[in-house]
């Protein structure tokens, strides 16, 4: 689908768009986790928190900033934009 991607790299890219992917506040809806939210953050644990906000990815998160700057902060650069 992706062709610049590897298959599993697509796997995650469409999960993310489509929100069906192994956070807590997706699993949570199927009874396959104990609380929507983040254990960390308190907030619910859906693909924007974790991309976005989770602070348990921010060092991770200002690796990318300082490669990609402050663009990729946005939830369609990180998943709608062409690849
Ligand atoms: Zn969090």
């Amino acid at each position: 689908m992706y062709t610049n991607l590897s298959r599993p790299q697509s796997s995650v890219l469409m999960q993310l768009r489509t929100s069906h992917i192994g956070l807590d506040a997706f699993l949570f809806r199927f009874h396959l986790a104990p609380s929507p939210d983040c254990a960390l953050c308190l907030v619910p644990e859906t693909f924007s928190h974790y991309l976005l906000s989770c602070l348990l990815y921010r060092r991770q998160r200002v690796a990318l900033i300082s490669r990609l700057g402050t663009a990729c902060l946005s939830l369609w650069h990180l998943i709608a934009a062409k690849l």
